[in-house]
């Protein structure tokens, strides 16, 4: 059941032509599937208000409709198949004085070729880890369709201008009738730009638009992290015949660092410190992205134990706390070791062997747990 026309455009049956057209462009405004993309419901009620607008502007069609309902205005479409390009006409200047301010670019005189925005790009940049943490400005380089600096985006040669497209009129659509249905499609000839160009641009071409390579400053917010993406609104491609041009992405991508692991708002890293340190005790310098600070080893610490340093790891992008950096602590095995260091060593085994298992707690809970495995699987 087709919906009131009136109902759809919230006006009054009394509602003269321009507050009619006030009610359509608040509501093409909110509902056109350029601000709605892959959204069904919004593209519904965008035709539905466009059909509505297109009736009651209508001063033959609105007095059918009054008078005898949505049956009044087919009898009328109906009889008016066969009269030419009118209703193409018509749907074209509601089209240009309707979506020219939101397109926002300045038409060529006609005004009704249809706009095509540019394609959105995405642009892959790495970055370190200190870049990512503290944020950067960083110039990159993008290639990309621009308008054409020689015919600033019509495609047509110098001294000439780019002539109506005969097919559709200029309008960029055409319209085929099948019984009570009016389909519209994208002009086959111009494909939609309503214009053709017989005398093409030495620079593009005819194609009004360029590849160049843009430089771009790129202001990376501290927090990122691989996968983050930065959007630059009107950096993507040059759009077509006075469309807007599309979106520049920027992806970040972090390098992997030679000390630091990143797991989200936390890093991690490992320190090595002596076995006489792990032993006795002391103090090791620690490198943070804040700079090196002293880390106490208590002693008797084992090797793979984690010290967390609160606060020195990322503030994340999207908010909270800093994280943490863990260090895990690694043994260092001694090497090349002289023959009298060699002895010292073994000095110190055999008075450690003699003390028994209570020096070693790892090497006696494993051969516990070894000698518990062999007994529950025999
Ligand atoms: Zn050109
Ligand atoms: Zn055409």
């Amino acid at each position: 059941m087709k919906r009131d026309y009136y109902k759809i455009l919230d006006v009054p049956r009394t509602a003269a032509e321009a507050e009619i057209k006030k009610a359509y462009r608040r509501l093409a405004m909110k509902y056109h599937p350029d601000r709605n993309p892959d959204d069904a419901e919004a593209e519904g009620r965008f035709k539905e208000a466009k059909e509505a607008y297109e009736v009651l502007t209508d001063s033959q069609k609105r007095a059918a409709y009054d008078q005898y309902g949505h049956a009044g205005v087919e009898a009328a479409a109906a009889g008016a198949r066969g009269r030419g390009s009118g209703a193409a006409d018509a749907f074209s200047d509601i089209f240009g004085d309707v979506f020219g301010d939101i397109f926002g670019t300045a038409r060529r005189s006609g005004g009704r070729a249809q706009v095509f925005r540019g394609a959105d790009l995405r642009y892959e940049l790495e970055l370190d880890l200190p870049q990512a943490v503290f944020g950067h400005t960083i110039e990159i380089e993008v290639p990309k369709l621009v308008e054409c600096e020689v015919c600033h985006g019509t495609g047509a040669a110098k001294g000439s201008s780019p002539i109506t497209c005969d097919t559709c009129g200029g309008v960029g659509q055409v319209r085929i009738s099948q019984g009570f249905f009016q389909l519209q499609q994208t002009c086959p000839k111009c494909r939609g730009g309503g214009t053709i160009v017989r005398n093409p641009c030495d620079g593009c071409f005819g194609q009004g638009r360029v590849r160049r390579t843009r430089k771009l400053s790129v202001k990376i917010p501290p927090g990122v992290d691989s996968g983050d993406r930065i959007r630059l609104a009107g950096e993507g491609e040059a759009g077509r015949n006075g469309g807007p041009p599309g979106d520049l992405y920027v992806e970040t991508h972090v390098r992997e660092h030679p000390i630091f692991e990143r797991d989200g708002e936390h890093l991690s890293c490992e320190v090595p410190v002596s076995f006489a340190t792990a032993v006795l005790g002391g103090t090791v310098e620690v490198p943070t992205l804040d700079g090196n600070i002293a880390l106490k080893i208590p002693a008797e610490t084992q090797s793979g134990r984690v010290f967390r340093l609160r606060d020195k790891g990322v503030k994340p992008v999207r908010g909270g706390s800093r994280g943490d950096l863990f260090c895990r602590v690694v043994v260092e095995t001694p090497v090349h070791l002289s023959a009298e260091q060699k002895e010292l060593i073994r000095k110190l085994d055999d008075s450690l062997k003699h003390g028994g298992p209570r020096h070693a707690p790892r090497e006696k809970s494993f051969f516990e747990g070894v000698k518990r495995f062999f007994s529950s699987s025999a």
